[in-house]
């Protein structure tokens, strides 16, 4: 039986998906199949459509979640003779350097201040100070403590310098816009399970087809991208088993990101969950702890008053079916704006959390 959700996920994913997208997996379908090979090619040509590419980029779907494809990404897109500058503002940024030590991929980290977006002036620093970059990764959104990295500036400065761009937009994609037109955009890798409504499993990397050309090492197997491209090419089907109920969840879920607006539809639906939390919360003494000019509404991290215990007020929500999440910094916790939210959840969460700071006894 399928039922509707009760549990509601102010997370950054996974997060709440609607009932024809959970529908939507309940089938049977074989690998090898016309089915399964049209099922891919609707994604693929869907998902174009998304970012508004033209055919200089192919999107590569590969299974996993998030950090496999920004594992294939970077492991596959960087060619031996490849230098990348890592920026880590935040965990996910950090977690590329990692992908880069474990690859024994060349690289230099450019570390920044967690609580706010990278400036245009710190990468041409950067890039100026070692010619021998060539690829910049970089976290669009960076989901840790919820702060945008502005994709513009970060594009221009890369187009000045010509380096290439792998993008980890897990959080953004779908979302905040994103230059395809850009000619040093190499790669942007996404997941199933975030801006797009759908349930986790799946990796999407949009690659620029020429690319693909400078690749003269294989890192890995099963998350070489570039043999998973070639075999979609030519035979239309993956290397391996393919998360089929995953991709029937994923076409669902991009049909309804269509009817609701696309990226536009999107961003001012979570804009307005973001406000109804921020204005909110803010009679409780509860405020976001990164200023407005760095964040986006998909993910934001508050800070309690001293009294509160993240513990306790989780429990407390967890009972009424409401999730929140942790934030590393302590006395701080996020909230997620994605997802099947409504205005409705969003308000009831905001009472919830009222109901709990009267309990605790907010006026102490
Ligand atoms: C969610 C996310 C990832 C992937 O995380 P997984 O746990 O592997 O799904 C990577 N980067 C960013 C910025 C994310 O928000």
């Amino acid at each position: 039986m399928l039922v509707n959700n009760t549990v509601k996920l102010f997370t950054p994913g996974p997060l709440n998906t609607s009932y024809a997208v959970r529908a939507a997996m309940c089938k049977d379908i074989g690998s090898r199949t016309p089915e399964c090979d049209k099922l891919t090619k609707d994604i693929q040509s869907m998902l174009r459509e998304v970012a508004s590419c033209d055919s200089s980029f192919v999107p590569i779907l590969l299974q996993g979640s998030g950090t496999f494809a920004v594992e294939a990404m970077i492991a596959t897109l960087v060619p031996s003779q490849g230098h990348v500058l890592v920026v880590d503002n935040g965990l996910y940024g950090r977690r590329m350097a990692e992908i880069c030590v474990a690859h024994n991929i060349p690289h230099t980290v450019l570390k920044l201040s967690e609580m706010e977006a990278i400036k245009g002036s710190d990468l041409e620093t950067a890039f100026q100070n070692n010619e021998q970059i060539t690829h910049l990764a970089i976290v669009h959104f960076e989901t840790a403590m919820g702060v945008n990295n502005k994709l513009p500036t970060i594009q221009l400065v890369c187009e000045r310098y010509s380096v290439m761009l792998l993008l980890d937009s897990m959080s953004a994609f779908g979302a905040l816009p994103i230059d395809f037109g850009s000619e040093t955009l190499a790669a942007v890798a996404s997941s199933s399970n975030k801006c797009l409504h759908g349930v986790p499993g799946l990796g999407i990397i949009f690659v620029r087809v020429s690319e693909f050309e400078k690749c003269d090492t294989i890192r890995s197997v099963s998350l070489d991208i570039k043999t998973q491209y070639e075999s979609l090419k030519l035979i239309g089907q993956w290397k391996f088993t393919p998360p089929l109920q995953v991709m029937l969840a994923l076409r669902q879920a991009i049909i309804e990101y269509c009817s609701d607006g696309g990226q536009i539809g999107r961003i001012s639906k979570y804009s307005e969950i973001e406000s109804i939390l921020i204005q909110g919360l803010a009679k409780f003494g509860i405020q976001p702890i990164i200023k407005a000019e760095f964040r986006a509404p998909i993910i934001i991290t508050f800070s309690l008053p001293h009294y509160i215990n993240f513990s306790s007020l989780y429990a407390y929500l967890l009972e009424r079916n409401l999730v929140i999440y942790p934030s590393k910094i302590s006395d701080c916790f996020r909230l997620g704006c994605i997802g099947e939210l409504t205005i409705e959840d969003a308000n009831d969460l905001v009472y919830t959390i009222g109901e709990f700071m009267e309990e605790s006894g907010s006026h102490e």
